[in-house]
């Protein structure tokens, strides 16, 4: 390879001429109709200057308001001092192994190239146009999903005499007139709870550069209104003093007042090869796109220019050749950082279910002081934001509990076979409790196949501990299999089983007490529970006999019991039960028949027919 054509004459592109020309590349050249007319607007992180300058090893200016176009502007003058070939011409397509430009008196110009650089940021021509004629050559993905994609930037002048700049943070503020201000930007298609985003970038003397996220289809008439709306939201104050600056006089159509879109995507491959065709490469924001509030674009395009710089060999007679191995190494790594970095802070701009906690209850203080029609007017947004609670409580506890099952979706256990992470699945639970409580619809149903979902793996792993015979830790599951049945389950035949369950391994455990309540509570509930009759009566059945088991230990235990002959009736009674029930199997009795042998209780025996009583006397005479 030999010529090397940049398509785009932004920062990154300016940046990558600049170095290859300081490397020692001759054949380069720039291409792009903006060439030399720098006038974007955009407000850059200080720092980049800085890094810029320590890499180039020249010094990159800025004026006092660290903007875009004092980047390219002096990015531009260092490629001129250098000699580089800039042309202002665009674009607009591959004649074979060169690139077709168009200038601004639309002269086409053929370039012919071996590498072909695609600097156009966002635009991505190169790209787009190799994948037009080989489609999917490259696949452009989204990187993560940023909830609100469309931006307003203005300029505005601060007339208020404040010491400070408008706080970029709702300030603190009457309910009712965050309720009200909220309201007005729902209104006008604000989809949620999250106020917009809103930043106040000071720059020199009074002037301020606002940005603000904004609904996607409001129309532009409403544009300067919803600004408004927001900044009151952010400030406090209905009337905010600033004034849009005027378009500027130097540069008509230098805008002052605009919208955007950031969606980041990004190129997967990192170049395309093809006999007849230049070698195309992606860099700066064609290759992986920034979102301007966390100002990574040049420092991270700056960083994956390098990644190919290193990649690049020069020759003798200004051939070169890229190592793309070596390349596309060095570059993932370089795109993970650039994607986890924009994925972390969507993450975080996602509010908490404590913000919706908080503005549940601001809501309700406003409602509750409200007048009739006003609180009719709240109550549909009010629905909305309980289902919007519902569905953070339900989020975060999903997520928390994706994060502490393992792999194959088990309650987790420590190298003490404990269970692991014990506290953080307490609290998801707890928030999908709660999701449970708020939810509608279909979130309800989920919530609910959730809470199933979690009762059943407690279960499962109270049969694990039974196997081990770590009967405590068997019932503690079973607890916790209980509370959360309690909470949705109570009425469905499942629970039935989970809680019979429990009652046998309390037997195990000898909790006889505790097994006796758990055997009255289930017998009491099954009669409500809507199940099968012949199941309804088989699990009856198991569980009187499991009662009568129960207080079969205790009458024997608690001399002292209070009430004794209530208990002896009790007693009786599931007795007589569970030997007239159609599912009497002979083990059951002979478990009984040998409890009372060993625990003679005198007014129990006479309820045991004949045989019973001879297999108790033969049971007896064997032992002895
Ligand atoms: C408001 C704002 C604030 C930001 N703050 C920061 C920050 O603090 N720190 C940071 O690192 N990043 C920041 N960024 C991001 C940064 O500006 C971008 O990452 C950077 O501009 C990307 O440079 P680029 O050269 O890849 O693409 P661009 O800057 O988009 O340049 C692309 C160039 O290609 C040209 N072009 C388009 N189509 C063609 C064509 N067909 N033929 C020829 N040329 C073409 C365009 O005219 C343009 O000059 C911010 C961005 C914005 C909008």
């Amino acid at each position: 390879m030999k010529e090397i054509a940049i398509a785009g004459a932004g920062p990154m592109g300016l940046l990558l001429a600049i170095r290859l020309k300081q490397l020692g590349y001759e054949n380069i050249t720039l291409v792009d109709a903006r060439a030399g007319t720098y006038t974007r607007p955009g407000i850059l992180n200080a720092s980049i200057f800085e890094e810029l300058t320590q890499l180039i090893g020249l010094p990159v200016d800025f004026s006092d308001s660290y903007h875009l176009k004092d980047v390219e502007r002096s990015l531009y003058k260092i490629a001129e001092s250098l000699n580089i070939k800039i042309m202002k011409a665009n674009f607009t397509g591959f004649e074979g192994k060169a690139l077709r430009v168009e200038d601004e008196h639309h002269d086409i110009h053929i370039l012919p190239c071996d590498l072909a650089i695609d600097a156009t940021g966002s635009r991505r021509a190169l790209v787009n146009e190799i994948n037009r004629l080989f489609p999917d050559a490259f696949s452009v993905q989204p990187i993560a999903d940023p909830s609100h994609k469309k931006h307003l930037m203005a300029y505005v002048k601060v007339e208020e005499k404040t010491d400070s700049d408008p706080p970029s943070t709702p300030a603190p503020y009457g309910f009712d007139f965050m309720v009200q201000k909220l309201e007005e930007l729902r209104a006008m298609g604000w989809k949620g709870f999250v106020e917009p985003g809103f930043y106040a970038l000071p720059l020199a003397k009074n002037k301020t550069c606002f940005y603000v996220e904004i609904p996607e289809n409001l129309d532009a008439s409403q544009h300067e209104k919803w600004l408004k709306t927001v900044v009151a939201f952010h400030t406090g104050k209905d009337n905010f003093d600033y004034t849009l600056l005027p378009a500027s006089r130097k540069y008509g159509s230098k805008p002052r007042f605009l919208t955007f879109i950031v969606d980041p995507h990004q190129v997967n491959e990192a170049f395309f090869q093809h006999a007849q065709f230049p070698c195309v490469i992606p860099v700066g924001d064609a290759q992986i796109e920034p979102d301007y509030r966390i100002g990574i674009g040049i420092k991270s395009g700056a960083y994956r220019i390098k990644c190919l710089l290193d990649a690049m060999v020069l020759e003798k007679d200004q051939e070169f050749h890229i190592d793309f191995e070596k390349y596309q190494k060095e570059l993932a790594a370089a795109m993970q950082m650039h994607a986890a970095a924009l994925s972390k802070f969507y993450q975080e701009k996602q509010r908490s279910y404590e913000h919706y906690a908080n503005l549940l209850s601001i809501y309700e203080t406003v409602i509750a002081s409200a007048s009739m029609s006003k609180q009719k007017e709240l109550q549909p947004s009010f629905a909305e934001l309980i289902q919007a609670y519902a569905q953070s409580l339900y989020d975060a506890g999903n997520n928390a509990l994706e994060s502490i099952l393992t792999s194959s979706g088990d309650i987790p256990l420590d190298k003490h076979g404990l269970i692991a992470d014990e506290k953080k699945l307490e609290d998801a639970i707890a928030r999908l409790i709660d999701a449970y409580k708020y939810a509608q619809g279909d979130l309800y149903t989920m919530a609910s196949l959730k809470l199933n979902e979690i009762a059943h793996l407690y279960e499962k792993l109270a049969d694990v501990f039974i196997q081990r015979g770590a009967y405590g830790s068997s019932l503690k599951c079973y607890e916790k299999a209980n509370m959360i049945i309690e909470k949705i389950l109570k009425d469905r035949a499942e629970s039935v089983l989970i809680k019979y369950k429990h009652t046998q391994t309390l037997h195990k455990a000898s909790r006889y007490e505790d097994m006796y309540d758990m055997a009255c509570q289930t017998l009491s509930e099954i009669k409500n529970i809507g199940m099968d009759p012949e199941e309804k009566k088989k699990f009856t059945y198991k569980l009187e006999l499991n009662k009568a088991l129960a207080l079969l230990h205790i009458l024997h235990i608690r001399k002292d019991l209070e009430e004794r002959d209530y208990y002896e009736d009790e007693c009786n009674k599931a007795i007589k039960h569970v030997k007239s029930s159609p599912y009497l199997k002979d083990k059951h009795l002979l478990q009984l028949t040998k409890l009372l042998g060993e625990i003679p209780i005198e007014s129990m025996c006479n309820i045991l027919k004949d045989g019973d009583k001879s297999d108790l006397a033969a049971d007896k005479s064997k032992r002895r």
